[in-house]
């Protein structure tokens, strides 16, 4: 019906803040030099709200903050269960707010409404899981019969710098912020530019969570600035960075001086391998799924997919036929899949890639704005067939709604095209034969991998990459390990 009347903005959420600050020592306070920076919806791209832009001079009061409620507080003294308590009430308060925190996110990142509810609800579930390992966790001790016992100590560090990304921005944030808080550091959070205004909540939860004054503080601002300003500081020996592969490896020189503890997840360009005995029907739904969910803004995205020769025709025409039915809509219609991309300058790099594929594989579904949803960041999942192991768009992370398809003969074959990137972050292997699906798994050069299952993580699992990306794992007790020092102490019996 070409006379209903096409919307041409998104929806706007009531009660959206005048302007966000930075939360320092328990109180909303602007910039020193009162700077802002302007932040845009995805939607309309227009400026809806200013945020202040950290300074190194407000990076230092947010540190001297955290390091006073460190060094003075009660929160790295409480024991492990009263942390807990406090951790709990903090997810039983996300819990509560979870459809204002969707709303928020999905109207400030893009991120389909439902997307959003699910990553959430996932928040939440971070705190709660590290609320429970910090109370579970146990120490080594060690006796050698008639001369010595030997135990470990642990501590908390100290002040932890955490820098996150635009995308799934909440959902991430809360990742660092659990493990950080369980185990007794204070912090100071810097969240993504494009998208800072799901952060501004967290003041207001840890507040009513009875979070002690000073252990949270958040400084808004661009990476160069009060991200660098984080990463150099003195008093902040851990930095846990989650974002480009290229920003990693300034922020592990910029630590350097300091020989900070770092964790790094980084990019990724991960694999899904179809081979020819696999139950096609599952690989297809998972391998949509994968690429297009969370609009393709997806660190462990199967951005390439590597196909078995016997079924590759059919894999490309069937998985094509899927994205061309992939509903891209408004961010907060619940029958959206994939929203707008997060920013415009986001979008120009997204279309820049459509564009070099063109020339590099076949487009087979997509490669442009999708009609009847205005000027906003709205990309149709695209689909490039036969595209080269030396391409641009096999090689380099696009993080959009676009997927690069490539046939194979033999194991070997898959195995090499699989690793040919700089990236290692998760592989997806498609294949009814277990010996194949445990080989190939074993060596594959990716942190995570799943076989025959969509993207579905227990977090007591290690999360991280090999490779570009990333350093380090965070998830379970690798994420005690890195908020903790293990002191080790020897008695001699
Ligand atoms: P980005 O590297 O541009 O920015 C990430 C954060 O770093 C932002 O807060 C930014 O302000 C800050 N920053 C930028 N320059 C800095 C500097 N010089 N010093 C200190 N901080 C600085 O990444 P992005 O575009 O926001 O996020 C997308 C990227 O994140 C993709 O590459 C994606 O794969 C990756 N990512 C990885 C994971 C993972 O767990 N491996 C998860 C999500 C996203």
């Amino acid at each position: 019906d070409t006379t209903s009347a096409v919307p041409t903005a998104g929806h706007r959420p009531a009660d959206l803040p005048g302007r966000l600050r930075h939360y320092v020592d328990g109180a909303f306070v602007d910039s020193v030099d009162g700077a802002t920076f302007d932040v845009l919806d995805p939607v309309s791209n227009e400026t809806y709200v200013q945020a202040a832009a950290g300074r190194t001079a407000d990076v230092d009061l947010a540190v001297a903050a955290a390091r006073r409620a460190f060094t003075d507080g009660p929160w790295p003294r409480l024991l492990p269960r009263e942390r807990s308590r406090v951790l709990h009430r903090i997810a039983d308060l996300v819990e509560s707010r979870d459809a204002r925190l969707a709303e928020l996110e999905s109207f400030d990142s893009g991120l389909p409404i439902t997307q959003a509810l699910g990553q959430a609800r996932r928040a939440a579930e971070n705190f709660r899981f590290f609320a429970d390992l910090v109370v579970a966790q146990s120490d080594d001790t060690y006796k050698v019969p008639g001369r010595q016992i030997n135990y470990v100590n642990r501590k908390p560090i100290g002040v932890a710098g955490l820098i996150t990304p635009w995308n799934t921005p909440f959902m991430l944030e809360s990742w660092k912020l659990a493990p950080a808080l369980a185990t007794g550091n204070t912090v100071v959070l810097k969240p993504a530019e494009f998208t800072p205004l799901s952060a501004s909540l967290w003041a207001g939860i840890f507040e009513e969570a009875g979070l002690p004054r000073g252990v949270f503080n958040l400084v808004n601002g661009l990476g160069e600035e009060a991200g660098d300003a984080l990463v150099r500081h003195p008093d902040v020996p851990l930095v846990s960075f989650t974002g480009e592969s290229r920003t990693g490896q300034v922020i592990f020189a910029n630590a350097a001086p300091h020989l900070k503890g770092l964790s790094m997840e980084l990019g990724g360009k991960s694999p899904a391998i179809v081979f020819a005995d696999a139950d096609l029907d599952a690989a297809i739904d998972a391998t949509i799924f994968g690429v297009f969910s969370l609009n393709g803004e997806r660190c462990t995205a199967g951005s390439r997919i590597l196909v078995q020769r016997p079924v590759y025709d059919e894999f490309v025409e069937r998985f094509a036929a899927q994205a061309r039915r992939v509903r891209v809509g408004y961010p907060h219609d619940p029958a959206t899949e994939v929203g707008a991309l997060v920013h415009p300058e986001h979008f120009d790099k997204v279309m820049g890639y459509v564009e070099i594929g063109r020339s590099e594989g076949r487009l087979v579904a997509g490669g442009g704005r999708p009609e009847g949803l205005g000027t906003g960041n709205f990309v149709a999942p695209t689909v490039f067939a036969d595209v080269r192991p030396d391409a641009r768009i096999f090689t380099e992370e696009i993080f959009g709604p676009v997927v690069a398809l490539t046939p194979f003969d033999t194991d070997e074959e898959a195995l090499a095209l699989a690793n040919g990137t700089r990236y290692g972050l998760a592989a997806y292997v498609w294949t009814n034969d277990l010996r194949r699906a445990h080989n190939v798994a074993q060596a594959v050069e990716a942190g995570m991998v799943w076989l025959n299952s969509n993207n579905v993580r227990d977090l007591r699992t290690p999360f991280g990459g090999v490779k570009a990306s990333g350093l380090g794992h965070e998830g379970g007790y690798r994420s005690i390990d890195f908020y903790t020092d293990q002191q080790a102490v020897h008695i001699t019996l």
